[in-house]
């Protein structure tokens, strides 16, 4: 057992509670919240830091880690013409030495899990298992007439899905790449095979003014509108971006419980517009948050994108601490992002620093989004193990 005590503990429970009290781990889960029994092995003293649960990542390709700083991000298209180009010459050893830079920079700036959308997801769960870390993986289905996958992508993704699915820490689903590369029958298809297995459908959508257009030309529908009339909008459905849904398509996918990934730096630095995140909200859309992978970022700290996202869209430091929390967990069906018994044990604890300190638990939020840096985190605990000391 492992107990954390001297902390302000943000729980993200039901209640937003936010305490001083111990932490009981048992395992691999949260025992106690609260209480002061002692019948732990190892103490770990917060020393008046804040105790909260680890941040979940929505939408990055961790198997690019590599290429931070190497890429012109003037325009989307731009920078897919120069990603292809390297995937394309791609290896097994490239990815697994980004995967391996990413869990470093995640666990050391307080992401405790994450959901990718890549290929060679194989290779990045083994890499991600090696470091601690709990990694839901979607392996990216395109037309095969625009892959750089060996093989058909489809069966690709299925049986990374077949082999991974009783895994531990990692949790397997199926990804898209986008509409612009995804024919109405791919994305059939995939949405078939996630139904079957039961995971999660995990989608670039809506991302430029491009895309929109283009598909207008082709379906003469909006992308998130042809989406909903081919019924591919539902509560497994997590799509990045969404930064081109007009009031329609916000609509749409608020009532197929579409859970919406913002990307904001990622957006800003490609000059692909903001997302309109207040009115998602407002409609009760699941919204979570997402870097997107550090070509495009360039970093995978949580904590600024909690920030930029909360500047960019005026929103609330609570609002967007649950959509990198609770919100997330809800999207994938896991046990995690709240500190509360029973909950997984995928706990961090930011230092007791006079930039970020909370004078009050009533401030603890705001600064943990709007004052805390990655930088802050001191313990990274996934899965009940202290992977950072
Ligand atoms: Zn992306």
């Amino acid at each position: 057992m492992i107990m954390i005590k001297n902390g302000l503990v943000v729980t993200q429970d039901k209640r937003r509670r936010v305490i001083e009290g111990n932490v009981l781990i048992d395992g691999d889960a949260i025992d106690e919240v609260g209480g002061a029994t002692d019948k732990s092995d190892i103490v770990i003293d917060a020393k008046n830091g804040i105790v909260m649960p680890g941040l979940i990542n929505m939408h990055t390709h961790v198997g690019m880690t590599e290429l931070r700083g190497m890429v012109d991000c003037s325009s989307l298209e731009r920078f897919l013409e120069q990603t292809t180009a390297f995937d394309s010459k791609n290896t097994e050893g490239k990815i697994r030495r980004s995967a391996r830079l990413a869990a470093e920079e995640m666990i050391s700036t307080g992401t405790t899990s994450f959901l990718d959308l890549y290929y060679s997801e194989d290779v990045i769960a083994d890499e991600m298992s090696r470091k601690g870390m709990r990694s839901f993986l979607s392996w990216a289905v395109l037309d095969k007439e625009y892959t750089t996958q060996k093989g058909e992508p489809i069966r690709n993704a299925e049986s990374f899905v077949k082999r991974y699915r009783n895994k531990k820490m990692t949790t397997p689903s199926f990804g898209l790449q986008g509409v612009y590369v995804c024919s109405k029958e791919t994305i059939e298809q995939t949405n078939r095979l996630a139904k079957q297995y039961e995971t999660v459908v995990h989608m670039h959508l809506s991302e430029t003014r491009k895309e929109v257009e283009g598909h207008k030309k082709k379906y003469s529908q909006r992308p998130i509108e042809w989406m909903g009339r081919n019924r591919f909008l539902s509560r497994r459905l997590v799509a990045a971006h969404c930064v081109w849904a007009n009031p329609k398509e916000i609509g749409l996918l608020a009532r197929s419980g579409t859970t919406v990934v913002n990307n904001s730096i990622s957006n800003a630095r490609l000059n692909s517009g903001s997302a309109n995140v207040r009115d998602m909200i407002k409609k009760r859309i699941n919204v979570t948050l997402g870097t997107d992978s550090t070509a495009s970022n360039d970093s995978l700290d949580m904590f600024q994108t909690m920030k930029f996202s909360a500047l960019m869209n005026g929103l609330p430091a609570q609002h967007v601490l649950d959509a990198a929390t609770v919100n997330a967990a809800r999207a994938l069906g896991s046990e995690i992002g709240s500190i509360e018994r029973g909950k997984k044990a995928d706990i961090i604890i930011l230092n007791d620093d006079a930039a970020m300190r909370p004078t009050t638990r009533d401030n603890a939020v705001s600064n943990i989004v709007f004052a805390a840096q990655g930088g802050n985190v001191d313990t990274t605990i996934i899965n009940g193990r202290v992977i950072k000391r």
